[in-house]
């Protein structure tokens, strides 16, 4: 037996319930239970064909050497364009650095800063690995409920209070994990005001999810909505979710100059730079025809539309339809206090998942884990055809409750 003992940082996060979840699906559906996984946290889509293309014809071009630590010229040309085009918005290269995935590039946000207990304030429900990554960094999450009525957002008067003296970071998603809830430029005009009272607070704005979007108006975000905030401001993105390349591990972030430099001078102890195959394939899903966006978020709507329909027919659960992103967060408050078939009283939301993995073979994760309840998180980057198949299996298993 080794006598290794981790350190506390270690000891003071947890695994992230989200692949936790996928991973007991994994293992219940090779010992043959029949699951309908509905925990996937990534597109059911292969990344196109055009895109694996790139990544090949970088191999050939002997494009496997080390890059720069802050991603090669040619990603950050495309990482700045996209944010022109998209959005608007003009950066400097810089500004801009490039990581193994948005989650290494907010890490390393929040170690290059965070210390002594500093606040990061988090809308709560959030993406669960927003708590532990500040707890991991010797910060102090201050989680902020933001209740259905209010669109699972964060409001100025909320945000007004929650800052204090202490307070370094407001992390901000949108389109949101779990929610799918996304700020409109008005909303983000008066979070904004809020912030430009409270000069010492940063913001992250993780917009890993703002392609994958079911409106006509288009995103935005803090930045566009107040330039004068663009100095306090760490945009952070990537290509794992909009282009189906999860594998391909790319995120990447644009903010003030000294920020960027002291992620950049992290990243050259920790990992020197991200793939360098990678780094061409996501170079090139930016600056591409983007059919494969389009597409994919037309067929993503599809199955929002349709399990919206079904959970909120069912009596005792109801569910706002997501704006962005590919989860929905249905409230699942009719169904507390009632009895399973076995007897069992659902006293929580982690025990209504429980029932419908052990009932019904449907695995979800429990709203607890993303700090609001009673809650749980589908997730529709999957089939259409297991989509019915959870929605019908849930349908039976709240209808089976006493
Ligand atoms: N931010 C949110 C809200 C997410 O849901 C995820 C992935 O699940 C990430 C960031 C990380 O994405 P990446 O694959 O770029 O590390």
């Amino acid at each position: 037996m080794s006598n290794f003992v981790p350190a506390s940082r270690v000891s003071r996060i947890k695994v992230s319930p989200s692949t936790a979840a996928s991973a007991r699906a994994r293992e219940l559906k090779a010992a043959g239970r029949d699951i309908v996984d509905l925990t996937v946290g990534e597109p059911d889509f292969d990344t196109p064909e055009n895109i694996k293309a790139a990544a090949h014809a970088a191999i050939d071009r002997g494009e496997t050497k080390y890059t720069p630590v802050n991603g090669t010229p040619a990603l950050r040309k495309a990482i700045i364009s996209d944010y022109q085009r998209r959005l608007g918005l003009s950066y400097r290269d810089s500004e801009i650095c490039v990581g193994g995935g948005a989650k290494q590039i907010l890490f390393l946000a929040l170690m290059a800063s965070v210390e002594n207990d500093a606040e990061v304030i988090i809308p709560a429900p959030y993406w669960v690995s927003y708590p532990d990554m500040v707890i991991a960094n010797e910060g102090k999450p201050i989680i902020v409920e933001c209740p259905q009525d209010k669109g699972f957002k964060l409001t100025p008067e909320a945000l007004e209070a929650a800052i204090t003296p202490k307070t370094q970071w407001l992390i901000l998603n949108t389109p949101s994990n779990p929610t799918g809830a996304a700020y409109t430029r008005a909303e983000l005009e008066a979070l904004g005001k809020v912030l430009l009272r409270h000069p010492h607070v940063f913001v992250l704005s993780d917009d890993i999810y703002d392609q994958v979007w079911f409106e006509d108006e288009p995103t935005t975000t803090l930045v566009a909505a107040i330039p004068a905030l663009k100095d306090r401001v760490l945009l952070t993105n990537g290509v794992s979710k909009s282009y189906a390349m999860t594998g391909w591990r790319i995120g990447y972030a644009a903010g003030p100059e000294p920020l960027i430099a002291a992620i950049n001078k992290l990243q050259s102890q920790m990992s020197s730079c991200p793939s360098s195959v990678s780094q061409a394939a996501a170079a090139y899903a930016l600056t591409a025809e983007q059919t494969f966006v389009t597409n994919s978020v037309k067929v993503y709507k599809d199955r929002r539309d349709y399990a919206c329909a079904r959970l909120n027919a069912i009596p005792g659960l109801s569910c706002l339809a997501p704006a962005g992103a590919f989860y929905l967060f249905p409230n699942c408050a009719g169904v507390i206090g009632r009895r399973t078939p076995e007897g069992k009283v659902i006293e929580s939301d982690l025990d209504f998942v429980l029932y419908l993995l052990d009932g019904v073979g449907v695995a979800a994760l429990q709203g607890a884990a993303y700090g609001l309840s009673p809650y749980f998180r589908l997730s529709i980057a999957t089939s259409m055809d297991m989509i019915k198949a959870g929605c019908d299996r849930i349908e039976a298993a709240v209808a089976a409750l006493e």
